[in-house]
């Protein structure tokens, strides 16, 4: 099936070639604790629920939103579930991944110094057409913080603040990732 393919990412709409209705593999990168399962369960199921979380192998949830013109995309998300620290698993993970989302907890400078490793790791080996989004979250807590906007223009990534806490941002990170996603050419 190479209908959707753009320089190895799937942009994969079941054969059909119908660049309005779209599927596509998205991957959260980024240091244990940041908050990776409660952004993409906020997002997915509309709560914020700490304690719900896959232990053991790779969790992956699906969810579908239309975009003001009438584009379907529906994520194919995959969360590394505590598997973050087994570099070796990496290049498999985000093998095919049309979206990298690489979060960070804005109150912690290490876990932004990690998200910067993962950015150099995706440019490396990720796809070169991969839609690439910078995330801080925790936006909610009120101390000093890591602020990712200058790192993420010069690498021609998204950046977003987030709350998977009181929901701030989240339907519009995965908004503004759909709207930045490559379309497939219309069937001729
Ligand atoms: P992961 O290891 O990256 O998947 O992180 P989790 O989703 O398990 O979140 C780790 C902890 O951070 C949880 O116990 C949450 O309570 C907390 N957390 C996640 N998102 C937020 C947020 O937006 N604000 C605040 N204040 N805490 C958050």
């Amino acid at each position: 099936r190479s209908a959707g393919q753009i320089r190895g990412v799937n942009i994969d709409n079941g054969g059909a070639n119908d660049p309005k209705n779209l599927k596509v593999k998205l991957v959260l990168l980024g240091d244990s604790g940041v908050g990776k399962s409660c952004i993409v369960l906020r997002f997915v199921r509309g709560q914020f629920d700490p304690t719900s979380k896959v232990t053991i192998g790779a969790s992956f949830l699906s969810q579908t939103i239309a975009l003001q013109d009438s584009t379907t995309v529906k994520f194919e998300i995959w969360d590394t579930a505590g598997q973050e620290r087994y570099a070796a698993l990496a290049p498999l993970y985000y093998r095919g991944a049309a979206v990298s989302i690489i979060v960070y907890d804005i109150t912690s400078p290490e876990s932004f110094h990690k998200a910067k490793y993962w950015v150099k790791e995706l440019q490396k080996h990720g796809s070169p057409d991969i839609v690439m989004a910078l995330v801080g979250n925790k936006a909610d807590l009120n101390e000093k913080r890591e602020d990712g906007i200058d790192y993420a223009e010069k690498n021609g990534m998204y950046f977003i603040e987030t709350s998977a806490k009181t929901a701030d941002n989240i339907n519009q990170l995965f908004e503004e990732i759909a709207k930045r996603l490559p379309r497939p050419a219309p069937p001729s």
